[in-house]
């Protein structure tokens, strides 16, 4: 028997505790769908200067802790289970979870992010876990006095670079092209680091190692020379790639796969409204994540208003 409820939101960053908070204080009783590794991509971010109300850098992970805290003080219930298939097709919505539970709902916020992108190398995916990573705050305490590099030129590079200069003795940051794209300050951060480096113009062509890395080969995209380094991890900084696997091509989807979203998060199928960096490549901070999770509740409760069902 399927749980019957106004709003379903699927999620479990800051937008999708941001549309729990703020529909269950609007009396709509929100279940939320957390998915197993909850909390979103601020899990793996390390000291977070940018969320207003914090004067002192926060973990990611201690702002998704009291965002969590908060949602449950207001009595939101969460189930810790991934969104295996959905049903938009005709009202209420159907929600399944790949453990069998299920749910119905009259207005859906699908708020489920998005993941770190991998290069599709095969010996990326063979030394994932011994040296290969995408999570410099995982996995940075194992690589105390090494050398490591990072791929990517964005505000993730860097800060990943940045962080893992507490534990590795040199951190060589790999970029495709000959500048970051990241924020000023983050790239002034980094260039004054002494313990980073960078190389220009150039891609990983093969992680090296049988059992863990041991290096890398490196091709300069421009000359195609290849040079070899070696190192002891290498970290993928190179963007995200939205989670919409589980919507069955039921909403409309832009080029890059992020969900089509009108300004006040109405997607393609009335009732359900998108929040977050599931729908937002543009931005994609914790705080504007927050922002459309707001929208999309107030969206929600409007729209359940208007149809006489709330
Ligand atoms: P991003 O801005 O999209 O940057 C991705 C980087 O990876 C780019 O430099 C890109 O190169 C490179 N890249 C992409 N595909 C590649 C490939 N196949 N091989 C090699 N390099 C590749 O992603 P992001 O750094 O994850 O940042 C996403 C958003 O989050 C941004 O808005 C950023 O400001 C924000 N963010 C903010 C903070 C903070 O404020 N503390 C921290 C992290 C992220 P090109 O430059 O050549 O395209």
């Amino acid at each position: 028997m399927a749980t019957s409820k106004k709003v379903v939101i699927i999620g479990s960053g800051s937008a999708a505790y941001t549309a729990a908070i703020y529909a269950a204080r609007a009396n709509l009783d929100p279940l939320v769908f957390a998915g197993v590794a909850m909390g979103g991509q601020l899990m793996i971010t390390s000291d977070i200067e940018n969320f207003p109300g914090f004067p002192e850098p926060i973990a990611g992970p201690e702002l998704m802790d009291r965002m969590q805290k908060q949602v449950q003080r207001l009595g939101v219930t969460i189930i810790q289970e991934y969104v295996a298939k959905v049903d938009f097709s005709k009202r209420p919505f159907h929600i399944e979870t790949t453990e069998g539970t299920a749910a119905s709902a009259q207005a859906v916020i699908v708020a489920t992010g998005a993941n770190a992108k991998w290069l599709g190398l095969p010996s990326e995916k063979r030394l994932m876990g011994h040296g290969v990573s995408a999570c410099a705050t995982c996995d940075g305490f194992f690589f105390k006095k090494k050398e490591v590099l990072v791929v990517g030129g964005g505000d993730t590079a860097l800060e990943e670079a940045n962080f893992l200069t507490n534990f590795a003795s040199k951190v060589t940051l790999i970029h495709r092209r000959d500048a970051l794209r990241g924020s000023k300050i983050m790239q002034d951060r980094a260039k004054k680091n002494p313990k980073i480096s960078f190389i220009w113009d150039s891609a990983i062509d093969e992680i090296l190692g049988s059992d863990h890395v041991e290096g890398a080969r490196l091709k300069n995209v421009k000359t195609g020379a290849k040079t070899e380094l070696a190192c002891d991890g290498v970290f993928m900084a190179i963007g995200h790639a939205p989670t919409t696997a589980f919507l069955g091509g039921q909403l409309k989807l832009d080029e890059n796969g992020y969900i089509l979203a009108d300004d006040r998060t109405r997607t393609s199928v009335p009732g359900v409204f998108a929040a977050g960096d599931v729908m937002d490549s543009r931005y994609r901070q914790a705080v504007t994540a927050a922002g459309n999770g707001c929208k999309a509740a107030l969206e929600a409760e409007r729209w359940l208003a208007e149809m006489g069902l709330h």
